[in-house]
């Protein structure tokens, strides 16, 4: 699609941060040009507009580590302190689209608007203030975990979990456990960017990726 060639360009990638060795994947960059964010929320409105989707959940990130690939998993948390994946509401269809915490949550809400679903947060612990359900997951250095409310999601769910990135994908997988363990059925998982060398898509549960680029 001729657009991505305009996404991509727009998305800076800054080397050496935060540390040496890093090739970071700024896509705040993207955000400062309406046409590249526009057509990016198209691109994921193109392909899941009636597919009978109900949730956009986006992912959290997490720790600040240097991959050996030499790419760096950012954490959002440090930035955005009530990062959180949404549930867009459809009275007719209960459609919900989930968005992955932080930069997730910038393209997760425009997405599950448009294709008429609702959008559920997914929050580091703590954060939410009604009763939760948490997926804990290992990084390459300890243990993170994500939260949902419980009652956000219903079995008949069909769940789509957009983030920024995939890297490890760590991230992706947890919060499809725990979408599944509410009894949704996650559809695929969407990102604008895959860094392939990673892998991150052999840990999908078998669920498909679907991303617009891969990393340079
Ligand atoms: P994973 O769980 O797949 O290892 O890491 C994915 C998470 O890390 C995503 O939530 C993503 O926001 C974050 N992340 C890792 N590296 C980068 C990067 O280079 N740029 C951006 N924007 N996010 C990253």
């Amino acid at each position: 699609d001729p657009r991505i060639k305009g996404i991509a360009a727009s998305i800076r990638v800054v080397p050496d941060f935060p540390k040496k060795g890093i090739m970071f994947q700024d896509i705040t960059t993207l955000l400062l040009e309406p046409e590249a964010f526009k057509n990016t929320v198209d691109l994921f409105v193109e392909r899941y507009s009636g597919k009978n989707i109900s949730v956009v959940a986006v992912g959290r990130a997490h720790s600040l580590t240097a991959l050996p690939s030499q790419t760096y998993r950012f954490n959002m948390c440090f930035i955005i302190v009530g990062s959180f994946a949404c549930l867009m509401i459809d009275l007719h269809q209960w459609k919900t689209a989930k968005g992955i915490e932080a930069r997730g949550f910038i393209f997760g809400p425009p997405i599950a608007l448009a294709i008429g679903a609702k959008f559920v947060p997914l929050r580091k612990p703590r954060k939410l203030p009604g009763e939760v359900i948490s997926e804990r997951y290992v990084l390459e250095y300890g243990t993170d975990c994500l939260e949902m409310h419980v009652g956000a999601i219903q079995p008949c769910d069909r769940a789509l979990v957009v983030d920024d990135l995939v890297a490890t994908g760590g991230t992706l997988r947890a919060a499809m456990n725990l979408l599944e363990r509410a009894g949704a059925e996650v559809v695929e998982c969407a990102c604008v960017i895959e860094l392939p060398e990673l892998k991150g898509r052999d840990r999908l549960n078998g669920k498909p990726l679907y991303v617009l680029m891969e990393s340079r």
